[in-house]
């Protein structure tokens, strides 16, 4: 062989040998978004050879990323009441060889327009409008969100349970009666009552009762903390534990609990915080 050829490939060789320059960055971290809305959320898109676990560390939570052939994924979701500024976000990644890595960035919330609403409920409905009743079942329900099952039920995008527009905005400043103030923590569909409603997503039942604010409510747990929950149902079809497809009807719609009229009231929490339904439907994580 030629002097000059095995000198090339000598070459060759120890350039395959050279390890990495510690200072240069394995992780590639792109998000999806230029800044987050107050309630929205935000999917973070991370790759990098070797990549074998990613977390994310956002507005004091750290969350677990997943994996979907080859590329990490992380939901960051903001809180509505989330002070608008930009916050710090770290995103650590360990590699098959046990090397870590932590990339620095930030993220800017944003003000969304939530709108005002007032909302008149009969008044044999009277006691649902002590702050303790609210507060209680808020309380209840966001234990049971707040608790990240690392399972990935879901595939692909989510859908909404019935085919219908949406009427009330999620995150709306509501005045019932013209005593109580609260917060919309979901987004209402137009619908009869006696309207099927359908799973938005693949996921198992986590709550299927009858609630006093919600009335009949069914909530889902979709895994890797997103749940979604539907309320104000005359019939619930599904019992706490229950898995359940894309689309399989888990109740009909109706106006139990604090509800002025049939509709259907859509919500979804992400890493412990409500974010708005319609929103989290154009995120589109896989
Ligand atoms: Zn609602």
């Amino acid at each position: 062989m030629r002097i000059w050829l095995r000198g090339l490939l000598i070459l060759i060789m120890l350039a395959g040998a050279i390890p990495v320059a510690a200072d240069e960055p394995r992780l590639t971290v792109t998000p999806g978004f230029s800044a987050l809305a107050q309630g929205n959320v935000g999917l973070l898109t991370v790759q990098g050879v070797g990549l074998a676990g990613v977390r994310a560390r956002f507005l004091n939570r750290l969350i677990d990323c997943y994996q979907r052939d080859e590329v990490w994924y992380c939901l960051l979701a903001v809180n509505m009441e989330q002070q608008p500024n930009p916050y710090p976000l770290e995103v650590y990644g360990w590699f098959d060889d046990g090397t870590r890595e932590t990339w620095t960035g930030q993220v800017t919330v944003v003000a969304t327009e939530f709108m005002r609403q007032d909302v008149t409920i009969t008044n044999d409905l009277g006691y649902l409008l002590e702050p303790e009743v609210d507060r209680a079942e808020r309380a209840r329900l966001s234990a049971i969100f707040n608790r990240v099952t690392p399972v990935h039920y879901w595939r692909g995008a989510f859908a909404k349970p019935l085919e219908a527009e949406f009427t009330s905005p999620f995150g709306a400043w509501r005045l019932y009666n013209e005593s109580l103030w609260g917060r919309h923590t979901g987004a209402d569909l137009r619908g009869p009552a006696g309207t099927p409603l359908l799973a938005p997503a693949a996921g198992r039942i986590a709550l299927a009762e009858r609630l006093d604010v919600r009335g009949n409510y069914v909530l889902i747990d979709h895994g890797l903390g997103v749940y979604s929950g539907l309320a104000h149902l005359s019939e619930i079809y599904v019992t706490r534990g229950q898995y359940v497809r894309q689309g399989q009807v888990i109740g009909i719609s109706g106006s139990t609990g604090r509800s002025s009229g049939p509709h259907i009231h859509w919500e979804i929490a992400v890493n412990g915080e409500w974010v708005d339904p319609a929103q989290f439907l154009q995120v589109a994580a896989p």
